[in-house]
C-alpha cells in the first residue's frame, strides 16, 4: 500500500520504519524541518519500568490530589470543555485503580506489557548503540514517606506480575546507591530498579529516521497538514490546492491528532499536557546521580545522558504563552540542591517546553480509527520515546492483519 504518516516524532518514524519492513511506500509528512522537533525533542529519557515514571497512568499522582497542587498540576485560563471532559475522565479512571491497589488493572498492565515490548525489540535492534545514545540501566524512585510507597501499589502490583525487578531499599542503602544525593534530602527509603532503562530518546529517533530513510521512506518536512480525506484517502498540504491521495494514513501528530480528526467527527478523549526539561552538564561526576532518579512526590525525575543530567517534571493544561518560570525553577533547584555540586546549571543549560498527547487513562490509542483507511497511533502521554518502537510494530501488524505479537487490549479505541 502507499501510507501516508502524518509526525515525525518518536512514534511517526517508529511506525514509518514496520510498515517500510512490511513492503509498503511510505511517505512521513511534518509541518517542521526536520525529525523529533515536537514533544520528542527532549523529554526526560526516562524509558522503563515505564509505570514508575510521573505521569505514567491515572490513580499514582502524589496522595495529595493534584488539583489542589498547583505545582503538580497547573491549570490554565484557556482550559475548554475537552480538557475538563479529560479531567474528569482521568480522575474517574484514578478512583478505580486507587480503590483496588492490590489488583493488576488492565489500563496500566496494557502500559507496562507495551513497554516491555518496546523494549524488547529496541534491545534486539540497536544494543551496539547504546553508547551513542547515552542509555544506561538503573534507577532509584526515592520515597520521602511510607504515603508514597502506598500510592505507587497499584503500579507495583503489575510490575510484580510481570515479573519486574523491584527491591525496597531503606535510607541508608539508598544513598549507598547515590552517595551525591543531598544529606537534607529526607527519605524514608527508596526502590531500586536494577534493570531501568533511560537514553536520549532524540538521538534514537534521529538515527531510525536515517535508517528508515535509507529504506525508501519518503519525508517531506515543512509540510503542514491542513485536513485529512477519507473519501478518497488522502492529506490536504497547506499552500497546495489538492489532496495528495494514499491508501491509508497513520495519525502520529501527537498533540496535534485530536484536532486534526476532530473535522471528521471523530472525538478523542486526549489532550495536549505540557511539561519542562532541563539538562546541564555535570560538574562534578562523582557528586551527580549514578543513574535515574524520581522523586514522586514532586513529580520529577533527574536522568543522566552522557556528560549531562537531564530534569524533567512539570505538568500543565489549559496553558498558553511564555515557559512558566515556577515549574522550571523547581527543575532548576532539583538539579542544584538534590546532588549538590553534582551539576551546573548556570552555564550550557537547554530548557525545553514540550507538549505530549494524553489520554484519560495514560496508555496510548493504536489502530484502528472506526474511518475507513485512517489509522492511529498517538496519545503516548509520558512514554512516547518508550513506546515507539512497540507502538510502530503494533501498528504495521493491524495494518497487515497479522496477529501481534502482545495483546492490545487496553490500547485500542473501543477501550472508550
Ligand atoms: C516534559 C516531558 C517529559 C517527557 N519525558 C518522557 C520520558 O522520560 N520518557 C518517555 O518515554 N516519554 C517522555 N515524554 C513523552 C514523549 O516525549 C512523547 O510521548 C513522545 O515524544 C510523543 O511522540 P509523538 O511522535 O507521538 O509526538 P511528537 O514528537 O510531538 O510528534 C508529532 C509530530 O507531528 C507533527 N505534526 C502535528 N500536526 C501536524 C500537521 N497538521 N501537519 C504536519 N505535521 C504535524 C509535529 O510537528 C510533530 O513533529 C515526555 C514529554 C514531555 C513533554
Amino acid at each position: 500500500m502507499n501510507i501516508a504518516i502524518v509526525g515525525a516524532g518518536a512514534a511517526g518514524i517508529a511506525t514509518a520504519h514496520a510498515l517500510q519492513h512490511d513492503g509498503h511506500a511510505v511517505t512521513v509528512y511534518d509541518q517542521r524541518g526536520s525529525a523529533a522537533e515536537g514533544a520528542s525533542f527532549a523529554p526526560t529519557g526516562w524509558l522503563a519500568p515505564a509505570l514508575l515514571q510521573p505521569w505514567s497512568a491515572a490513580g499514582l499522582a502524589p496522595s495529595a490530589g493534584l488539583r489542589r497542587q498547583p505545582a503538580l498540576l497547573r491549570i490554565g485560563s484557556a482550559l475548554d470543555s475537552a480538557d475538563l471532559a479529560w479531567l474528569w475522565r482521568w480522575r474517574q479512571a484514578g478512583r478505580r485503580v486507587r480503590s483496588a491497589p492490590e489488583r493488576v488493572h488492565p489500563a496500566l498492565a496494557a502500559i507496562e506489557r507495551l513497554a516491555q515490548y518496546s523494549r524488547a525489540l529496541r534491545d534486539s535492534g540497536g544494543a551496539a548503540l547504546a553508547q551513542d545514545l547515552q542509555a544506561q540501566t538503573g534507577a532509584l524512585v526515592l520515597l520521602r514517606t511510607e504515603a508514597t510507597l502506598a500510592r505507587l501499589q497499584p503500579a507495583l502490583a503489575v510490575l510484580a506480575d510481570a515479573g519486574v525487578a523491584v527491591q525496597r531499599l531503606d535510607a541508608a542503602q539508598a544513598r549507598q546507591l547515590e552517595p551525591g544525593l543531598a544529606s537534607d534530602f529526607k527519605l524514608v527509603g527508596a526502590l531500586n530498579l536494577p534493570g531501568a532503562a533511560t537514553a536520549n530518546s532524540r538521538l534514537w529517533v534521529q538515527l531510525q529516521r536515517f535508517e528508515a530513510q535509507q529504506m525508501g521512506v519518503q519525508f517531506v518536512f515543512d509540510a503542514h497538514v491542513s485536513r485529512l480525506r477519507h473519501a478518497p484517502t488522502g492529506v490536504q498540504l497547506a499552500g497546495e490546492s489538492s489532496p495528495r491521495v494514499h491508501d491509508a494514513i497513520v495519525v502520529c501528530a501527537g498533540a496535534d491528532s485530536a484536532a486534526l480528526l476532530r473535522p471528521l467527527g471523530l472525538k478523542l478523549p486526549v489532550v495536549g499536557l505540557g511539561g519542562y526539561t532541563v539538562s546541564a552538564p555535570v560538574r562534578e561526576p562523582v557528586h551527580a546521580p549514578r543513574c535515574a532518579v524520581v522523586d514522586w512526590d514532586s513529580q520529577i525525575t533527574l536522568v543522566r545522558l552522557g556528560q549531562r543530567v537531564r530534569a524533567g517534571g512539570g505538568a500543565e493544561i489549559g496553558t498558553s504563552g511564555a515557559h512558566h518560570a515556577p515549574s522550571l525553577q523547581r527543575l532548576y533547584d532539583a538539579l542544584n540542591h538534590w546532588f549538590p555540586g553534582g551539576m551546573q546549571p548556570s552555564q550550557g543549560v537547554q530548557t525545553w517546553r514540550g507538549t505530549r498527547a494524553m489520554t484519560a487513562d495514560g496508555a496510548p490509542l493504536l489502530g484502528a480509527s472506526g474511518l475507513p483507511g485512517i489509522w492511529l497511533n498517538l496519545g503516548h502521554g509520558n512514554h512516547g520515546a518508550a513506546m515507539a518502537h512497540g507502538c510502530g510494530q503494533l501498528l504495521a501488524d493491524l495494518v497487515a492483519g497479522r496477529a501481534p505479537a502482545i495483546d492490545t487490549q487496553g490500547l485500542v479505541l473501543e477501550r472508550f
